[in-house]
């Protein structure tokens, strides 16, 4: 053999083995990343197992199918549970919840972003800035209610909406989107805040710069400015629930998809966004189950685009799926080990809605039983799918009467009133289907946590709901 053909023998062997070596040791560094780059924390506000549970039970029904398929989430592996009492009760609000579930705190009720002595809190977008994460907000209630603000803000009255609109102009967050800024309607009166209004606090916005926009297109494909995308911008109005929808409103699928593709295009460094189905814990406070479980669905459809996302983006993505508390102790099953779904199949509008209409009728003068018992028919399915006793319809035909003797007093829901007649028209639906509530507002149940991606096995520590944020801090490379 020539001595230059040894030569290029000998030197093509040295070549190989040190590629054997530089493989044999990049195997020995472990590949899976630690650190995720893109991070998607959803809040079901309300949101317990019940809710779950009971969604996917009313979706095999509806769908006919024999067998119950778990929503996205729930098909997770990574699932454990974390308690929720505040600082100041045992049952938490979304405040007190929220402030945990963002700065990894406890404080008091109706406090946002401070602890319970008043001092002001870091929260997850801090840390999201410090470690160069984009910050993205979406919701489908006021871009100021509390789970969001929990997020950029610091108040100790949850419903000081203007103080927290400044607070989300002074922040970083980048993208936010809602059904609407909340002003003080929504909220006890506030003399130094009382002449306020959403469209002044929308004028404050746009003022500081922000592209407050209501076309979801342009707020989409916005690069270079911030953006806040809402329904309305002129009244203090929410979006209406999935199954009051007519078309066209703008919905948490639309606010999470801009959300999503903005943040693609103006990330660099990747992002952290945050998606709340809100108006799933207004619907429980109403006891009203069919309306809670297509919010539910809602919010699974949200973690869908994120699990399309993460396909995208396979070693890089981290989905955490959990709710700040139980609303409305709901049960499922009170009666001999059954469920019935099926009487829930004729439902076609909310308890706020069948509200709305029967204070319609009212207002047109109407005044015999028989139109109140065709709306309850048409709309809830009373006497057609579910059967009314006797002593039900005494009942109803009780609050009836009552429309006519006085305006009132309603069923208080906390963020909706319902008429008496409504009111107990979705009892008797909820006992039809043996579907029980005990409370009309929050209780102090477990809630769960679901997650997917890089770093979930680190959810599997969480004892408490403060103990998520710390973890999704700590897996962003930061602390809180
Ligand atoms: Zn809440």
């Amino acid at each position: 053999m020539k001595k230059q053909t040894k030569l290029i023998i000998g030197l093509a062997l040295s070549v190989i083995s040190l590629c054997f070596s530089i493989l044999l040791l990049t195997d020995a560094i472990p590949t899976s990343p630690k650190q995720p780059k893109y991070i998607f924390y959803f809040i079901g506000d309300g949101m317990s197992f019940n809710h779950i549970l009971g969604a996917e039970q009313y979706n095999a029904v509806k769908e006919g199918k024999s067998e119950v398929e778990r929503l996205c989430f729930s098909k997770f592996e990574t699932r454990n549970f974390v308690t929720n009492y505040s600082a100041s009760n045992p049952v938490t609000d979304s405040a007190a919840a929220g402030t945990a579930l963002a700065t990894g705190v406890k404080t008091a009720n109706a406090y946002i972003g401070v602890d319970a002595e008043g001092n002001e809190l870091r929260n997850l977008g801090d840390v999201a800035s410090e470690e160069k994460y984009m910050i993205g907000l979406v919701t489908n209630v006021g871009i100021n209610h509390a789970t969001p603000s929990c997020f950029y803000g610091h108040s100790s009255d949850r419903f000081g909406f203007p103080k927290l609109v400044d607070d989300y102009i002074a922040s970083d967050v980048a993208f936010i989107s809602g059904s609407t800024i909340m002003d003080l309607k929504s909220g006890p009166e506030d003399a130094k805040y009382q002449r306020v209004t959403t469209a002044e606090l929308a004028e404050r916005i746009r003022k500081a710069g922000i592209n407050l926009t209501l076309d979801v297109e342009e707020a989409s494909n916005a690069v270079g400015q911030r953006v806040a995308l809402v329904a309305n911008d002129k009244e203090n109005k929410h979006v209406p629930y999935v199954i009051d929808r007519k078309g066209g409103e703008l919905t948490l699928l639309d606010s999470s998809r801009a959300a999503i593709k903005y943040l693609s295009n103006n990330a660099k460094d990747g992002f952290f966004l945050m998606i709340e189905g809100g108006k799933l814990d207004y619907a429980a406070h109403e006891q009203d189950a069919v309306t809670t479980f297509l919010e539910v669905n809602e919010l699974a459809a949200a973690v869908e685009l994120a699990l399309e996302f993460a396909e995208q983006h396979p070693d890089e993505t981290l989905i955490v799926v959990t709710a700040d508390h139980e609303t409305g102790g709901m049960a499922l099953g009170w009666d001999h080990y059954e469920i019935r779904m099926e009487k829930f199949m004729a439902q076609k509008a909310s308890a706020i809605e069948m509200t709305k209409i029967i204070q319609k009728m009212r207002a047109e003068g109407k005044r015999d039983w028989n139109d109140y018992k065709q709306a309850l028919s048409d709309n809830f399915g009373l006497w057609s799918l579910v059967p009314v006793s006797k002593e039900d319809e005494t009942i109803l035909k009780h609050d009836f009467y009552d429309i006519f003797l006085k305006y009132g007093p309603m069923v208080d829901g906390l963020y909706n009133k319902s008429e008496f007649l409504v009111y107990d028209a979705i009892r008797m639906l909820n006992k039809s289907a043996s579907i029980d509530w005990t409370s009309l507002y929050h209780t102090g149940m477990y809630t769960p946590i679901f997650a997917k991606g890089v770093g979930e096995k680190a959810f599997l520590e969480c004892r408490d709901q403060t103990d998520i944020p710390k973890t999704i801090a700590k897996l962003m490379g930061g602390k809180l």
